[in-house]
């Protein structure tokens, strides 16, 4: 029996902008395709489109994929046995290639300008027909094309295309036939030298052995020409999976109009990466099992990509949202603020011991990592901002009488641990006061705080030093109330 070819898939994106989160599904479909399979997960850089790449877009690909946990083994960055990863750097390749289709007479030059294609597309279109080149370059004597060069006119090559019907057999659509002439000759190689991407991808995919072409349905109708590349060039053809695109909730394709769409702003927002991934992977197919909350080791046992990838799914980030409560909870508190670190560059960081006695206990509150702000705020720094709110709260009459009392009160213990003495510690406060309930419970929040919400007062005052809290008692009464002869 021969031996079973290596599942290899590849990502290929063009370092145009952003992280798409539909380009990013894409990524995880390979990238659990290729764990799955134990095949090889390559990351490929479709840069060709000189005027729109940038290498500082590539850095954001690379970045967001890192930061999804979607690693490769194969890529710009690392290499691997069919270096270089970068379409930019594989020109001589496309060359060697484009010289064997133009032996094998598969190609001609076609020295059209853009205006010329425009007006020919132009007609097509208003006589209701589908715009495609006529193949005015195709049967040009030599002399012909002497004059156009003569002319300045530089050729681009174009691949001739016979009458026809393609069939992609594709593992989520099943099979697909097209009629070439709905398309006709094609360019491979722009006048500029550039290769077009469908000759690129081709000689990619084929020279870096990809068994299987896992990308979005939009890319579908390229796919007929490329087999015919495929063919003309003796390669063998890959395996295709075209699965359906994201959409937005008025069902057209997900865009910036629906909302922030990056990776990068779905990290801003304080999304955690096990959250995204389990939402990606579930949206469209969803799970096998009842479970809708699961980690990677059990969303890469459940995956099944023509499942997965059939039903255009409407991004809901209210799902997202939920998915990432869920997640949160689930987050060693390590974990949590490794990514709290990531998030905010460093805020906190120097508080740990504290920080990780903290999140435990109010992780069950926490929809997205952003909210641990003002939990950071309150336990790494000595002095703090006063929402409005809360500064209300401070300009109260009673306010003066709560946190004189308080400010007694923790002068006069050494320390406080939750349970009995807190509740001990919280009457004291309240008869030399004589505020109670909210007006109590508010002011002593509000004063440590800054907020007038956040993690239960218990919690607050046994974490908090003696010496932090007197601060902030300070820090209200010489702020907010201006008769110093009454405290
Ligand atoms: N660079 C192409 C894109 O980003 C890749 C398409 C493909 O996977 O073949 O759409």
């Amino acid at each position: 029996m021969p031996a079973q070819k290596q599942i290899r898939v590849r990502f290929a994106p063009s370092p145009t902008g952003e992280l798409h989160i539909g380009n990013a599904r894409t990524a995880l479909f390979n990238w659990l395709f290729a764990r799955k399979e134990e095949g090889v997960f390559v990351l490929r850089i479709e840069d060709t489109d000189v005027e729109r790449s940038d290498r500082c877009y590539e850095d954001v690909v690379l970045n967001g994929l890192k930061w999804l946990g979607l690693d490769w083994d194969e890529g710009p960055d690392i290499g691997g046995p069919h270096s270089p990863y970068r379409q930019s750097e594989r020109l001589s390749l496309y060359d060697h290639y484009l010289g064997i289709l133009m032996d094998k007479g598969f190609v001609y030059p076609c020295y059209c300008n853009d205006e010329e294609l425009k007006a020919e597309r132009e007609i097509m279109l208003a006589q209701g027909l589908p715009p495609r080149y006529q193949g005015r370059c195709r049967h040009l004597t030599n002399k012909e094309r002497r004059r156009l060069e003569a002319e300045g006119r530089r050729p681009a090559m174009r691949f001739k295309v016979a009458e026809e019907l393609v069939e992609v057999d594709d593992l989520i659509h099943g099979s697909v036939v097209f009629d070439t002439t709905l398309f006709g000759d094609f360019i491979i190689v722009r006048s500029s030298g550039i290769p077009a991407y469908n000759f690129a991808v081709v000689i990619d995919d084929a020279l870096m052995q990809v068994s299987h072409v896992i990308r979005g349905e939009d890319h579908l109708s390229n796919t007929p020409r490329q087999i015919l590349l495929y063919q003309a060039l003796g390669f063998d053809i890959p395996k295709f999976a075209h699965h359906a695109l994201l959409l937005g909730p008025d069902r057209t394709k997900l865009s910036k109009r629906h909302g922030v769409t990056s990776v990068e702003a779905f990290r801003q927002k304080g999304y955690v990466p096990e959250a995204l991934v389990n939402y990606m992977a579930w949206l469209g197919g969803g799970f096998r099992g009842e479970k809708e909350i699961l980690d990677k080791e059990e969303i890469i046992d459940q995956f099944d990509l023509k499942h997965a990838g059939k039903n255009a799914p409407v991004f809901d980030e209210k799902k997202l949202h939920w998915m990432n409560t869920r997640h949160l909870r689930r987050l060693p508190p390590e974990k949590l603020l490794e990514y709290w670190f990531d998030l905010t560059e460093g805020e906190g960081r120097g508080e740990e011991e504290l920080l990780l006695k903290i999140v435990p206990e109010v992780i069950g509150n926490l929809e997205t990592l952003d909210q641990l702000r003002g939990l950071v705020e309150i336990f790494s720094k000595n002095e703090i901002t006063f929402s409005e709110e809360a500064q209300d709260v401070l300009q109260a009459e009673p306010a003066r009488k709560v946190l004189s009392a308080f400010r007694d009160v923790v002068e006069s213990v050494d320390n406080y641990c939750p349970g009995d003495q807190y509740r001990e510690f919280i009457k004291r406060v309240q008869t030399l006061s004589g505020c109670k309930g909210r007006t109590l419970f508010m002011t002593m929040r509000a004063a440590l705080t800054g907020k007038t919400q956040g993690p239960e007062l218990e919690k607050i005052i046994t974490h908090l030093d003696k010496k932090t809290i007197l601060l902030r008692i300070e820090q209200a009464l010489r702020t907010y109330n201006h008769d110093p002869l009454h405290l």
